[in-house]
């Protein structure tokens, strides 16, 4: 690293790192994963009054359009730490036409699939790349459904640093390509994440990789929690009634929950929280069953099956965590079917033009259930994230679009 005069600093306000299970407290300024007395989640806390004196919600309207426009409320510290593609301030898109077809004032679609390497992946990755390296990683590794790998390849590619990445052998093959094109080195596993990220950690310390595991690193989560920032902003302040996430290790929804805390401090939001809902695949619900269960935790899914492959994970660390910000929200937890993903890919697509990823589309599926029972209301305002674009998804549905003669003259 250069002279300290040479370097601009973010104005970053972040502390020290604090577990969320134990509390127990440590060093932010040295790398991190889990907590090393009780092997769970850290999360960086701030120095709130710092935030509020050099953040000014009014300088917001100014700032780059991507998610480093928080970056006082964000834990990098020098400017030229940043690796970014200018990832974040994606679009809060009404759906007028869809929401008219449900019985619906105030729907909204949060299009994560506009970001770099079309997914939300990239928020969380670009966070984690350059913090841990801005800590002194050289290496870092990653088990993946897809798009984690396939965000961290190109982060890292960006950054200088050596990536590895393992994900499942029926991963889609978009994320293969994209992670395997940019030189990391890359695994197919003939299992699913979980086992990907077992090999990787046994092979991680003779290897010198940084873990970068969904929460098993304090870094991606604040990427993940500018998702929260920006519905905020872009709302004017004013939360809305219902959320609906596609979850897998679920870092966007902890992440959007923790988002508001940190808003509520500064006084840039009230109290009033919306109703977090947890959206998984029938093939795997491991959040889902805990809900029901009324458990602390959840157990690993066996047999994980789905083709919505973001949302293909057994096991999460940050269970408690998900469980906690539903609960606390009085929100809920569903799953629906690949067959009614599908279904409601076409439906968001045919009356609102966007290409959704299953995941994303799986929102809207449970948002039909949730209405059929009266959970939601249709005035009530509500935010499906879409997650990634479609078009990374070739293998989750076909089409049989006719073949004509070039000499053809007559269409019918
Ligand atoms: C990773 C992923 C998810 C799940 O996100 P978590 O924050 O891990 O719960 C959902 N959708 C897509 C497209 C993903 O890539
Ligand atoms: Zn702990």
């Amino acid at each position: 690293m250069s002279e300290t005069e040479e370097k601009t600093p973010t104005n970053s306000a972040v502390q020290n790192l604090e577990c969320t299970y134990c509390g127990k407290t440590y060093n932010g300024a040295e790398l991190h994963n889990t907590c090393p007395a009780c092997g769970k989640v850290l999360y960086y806390r701030y120095d709130v009054q710092a935030v509020k004196e050099r953040l000014k919600r009014e300088l917001l309207p100014g700032r780059v359009a991507s998610m480093w426009r928080y970056k006082e409320a964000l834990p990098v510290l020098w400017e030229e730490n940043i690796i970014t593609f200018g990832e974040g301030w994606t679009p809060l898109l009404e759906a007028p036409r869809l929401g008219k077809k449900l019985g619906m004032k105030n729907l909204l679609i949060k299009d994560e699939g506009q970001n770099p390497t079309g997914s939300f992946k990239a928020r969380g990755l670009g966070m984690a790349v350059s913090k841990a390296r801005e800590l002194g990683a050289k290496a870092v590794s990653i088990p993946s459904a897809g798009n984690a790998g396939g965000a961290v390849a190109a982060y890292a590619a960006r950054a200088g640093i050596a990536a590895a990445v393992m994900m499942p052998v029926d991963a889609p093959i978009i994320n293969k390509n994209e992670t395997a094109v940019t030189g990391a080195q890359t695994w197919l596993v003939q299992g699913l994440i979980n086992d990907a990220g077992r090999i990787l950690k046994a092979n991680g310390e003779r290897k010198g990789w940084f873990d970068l595991s969904t929460l098993k690193e304090p870094y991606r989560v604040e990427g993940k929690k500018t998702l929260g920032y920006e519905i905020a902003e872009q709302l004017d302040w004013e939360l809305p009634d219902v959320i609906i996430y596609p979850t897998g290790g679920g870092t966007g929804l902890v992440g959007m929950w923790k988002a508001f805390d940190e808003m509520e401090q500064l006084g840039w939001i009230g109290s009033k929280r919306p109703r977090m809902v947890v959206a998984q695949a029938t093939g795997c619900a491991p959040i889902v069953r805990a809900f029901e269960e009324g458990a602390e935790f959840a157990r690993p899914w066996e047999n994980a099956q789905t083709n919505s492959s973001g949302i293909r994970v057994p096991v999460a660390i940050a269970d408690y965590l998900m469980l906690r910000a539903v609960r606390g929200s009085n929100g809920t937890a569903l799953a629906v079917t690949d067959e009614e993903m599908m279904d409601a890919t076409k439906e968001i697509a045919s009356l609102e033009g966007l290409f959704p990823a299953p995941e994303g589309a799986a929102t809207l599926a449970v948002l039909r259930h949730l209405l059929a029972q009266g959970w939601v209301s249709p005035e009530e305002r509500v935010v499906l994230f879409n997650t990634g674009m479609g078009q990374k998804y070739p293998e989750f549905m076909s089409f049989d679009i006719p073949v004509v003669p070039a000499d053809t003259q007559f269409l019918d």
